[in-house]
């Protein structure tokens, strides 16, 4: 169990810099830190200053002398960034100095004085995603905490349960993000289907309208936003069929991502799984007559214990059926203070490991078919960098860090964060090439 990392922000200036502190904080709680508002509580200080007038100078070089004083670790950013030898003056023990809108540069700055909370089994945010979020994507937290209790995970007990954040609070977080750049917001939580629940879906208000703290209605009004939104950590629930129109419509993006875990109906009784009772398959095939583009990502474990043979031949045949796009999948490896831990039946690592390798070349096979389909489609790419050879971007289908990369050819004029029209030329069982239309 990991002791959690508190930062301190202090924000000085114009609404621009504001937007500058909402992008920092939003990435260092995406990544774990908590954030505090007092100066005693934090393990670091942030303060974000003005240098726009002389008693903006003085009151940002006061502020950053209270944090020095109150807390002692204290790295500065915004204006008076750029007028580095003046703070150095007053205040030599700051511990790093960045100029304004250098976000990536302040959570850079964190990381190395205070090194990111990461730990494998309760982060949203994919490890690769901690090194930092490019400026044309974010993770949006929507909740904190976990109602269910499977018994493999320990989430729950770190984090306590279900505790979603305000629709109003959200909606502002994402509106602030999209004004600052962002084109795809990926909405994370431990339960995302589960939004609001525990608030008993509360009205809350947004741009002076009610608005109720919902998965759905906070799905359709992010979709208003007019970027990509993508639903990651969702359960195979009936009401989610409700957002799955709002994909067809082309307002969020067609993508699930659903951790299924396993399918036999034995495995997911013993995993404790949240809508282990749902008729799975069903509900994909639902889903895809609503939405015949949906992309379906999911994560397994192979090997949890009480897992036959005959268990594990069901989980294939469910992947043969359900056809899903996107697959990772884990040997089951027992966490520390799991319930899990107590089940008889363990599998023997060996079995384990032939599982995964017989799971992983079944999914393959499907990845790889249904990416060769896509050949010749027309799609819309963001772009998520240009290198000598070309752009390299996302289409709809493919979250950042975990799916596959379209690359295309002869687009250096491209920039980050462009939407793009391609056609699909090659693809292989992970990642796609395309050219300009
Ligand atoms: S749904 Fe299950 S696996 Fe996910 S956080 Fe909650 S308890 Fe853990």
């Amino acid at each position: 169990m990991h002791k959690s990392k508190s930062i301190g922000i202090v924000s000085l200036g114009c609404p621009k810099a504001l937007v500058d502190s909402e992008r920092i904080m939003t990435q260092l709680r995406s990544e774990g830190y908590d954030l505090v508002p007092s100066y005693k509580n934090a393990d670091l200080v942030i303060v974000n200053t003005c240098g726009f007038i002389d008693s903006a100078v003085e009151e940002s070089l006061d502020a950053i002398g209270e944090a020095l004083a109150e807390n002692g670790k204290v790295i500065v950013t915004g204006c008076l960034g750029a007028r580095e030898d003046e703070i150095l003056a007053r205040h030599p023990q700051v511990l790093q100095i960045t100029g304004a809108h250098a976000y990536e540069a302040v959570v850079e700055s964190v990381h190395r004085h205070l090194p990111p909370p990461h730990d494998p089994f309760t982060d949203l945010v994919p490890p690769q995603g901690i090194k930092l979020t490019p400026r044309h994507y974010a993770y949006l937290k929507i909740a904190e905490g976990c109602s269910h209790r499977c018994s493999f995970c320990i989430i729950p007990s770190l984090r306590g349960d279900l505790v979603s954040r305000p629709v109003g609070e959200v909606m502002n977080e994402a509106e602030r993000l999209v004004e600052s750049g962002v084109r795809e917001l990926l909405v994370v939580s431990q339960d995302t289907s589960a939004y609001g629940v525990d608030l008993k879906y509360r009205t809350g208000f947004w741009d002076g309208r009610p608005l109720k703290t919902r998965f759905y209605e906070l799905a359709e009004a992010l979709g208003d936003l007019g970027i990509w939104i993508r639903l990651h950590y969702i359960y195979p629930y009936p009401h989610v069929d409700e957002v799955i129109p709002l994909m067809a419509e082309g307002k969020i993006l067609p993508y699930l991502d659903v951790p299924f875990q396993h399918a036999d109906p034995h495995i997911l009784g013993l995993m404790k799984r949240p809508a282990s009772t749902e008729n799975t398959l069903e509900r994909i095939r639902v889903w895809r007559s609503i939405c015949p583009d949906l992309t379906l990502r999911s994560t397994f474990i192979v090997g949890f214990p009480g897992e036959t043979e005959a268990s594990f031949e069901s989980l294939l045949a469910f992947l043969e059926e359900a056809q899903l796009d996107r697959v990772g999948c884990f040997a089951y490896s027992p966490v520390k203070g799991a319930a899990a831990n107590n089940l008889p039946g363990a599998v023997p690592e060996e079995i384990k490991e032939e599982r995964l390798a017989r799971f992983m070349e079944k999914q393959a096979a499907i990845s790889a078919q249904r990416l060769q389909s896509r050949i010749g489609a027309r799609e819309y790419v963001l772009i998520d960098e240009v290198v000598d050879e070309g752009a390299v971007g996302r289409s709809r289908a493919d979250a950042p860090e975990i799916d596959g990369l379209v690359f295309i050819d002869d687009a250096t004029h491209l920039q980050t964060g462009d939407w793009v029209e391609v056609e699909i030329e090659e693809a292989d069982e992970h990642d796609m090439w395309a050219h300009l239309i």
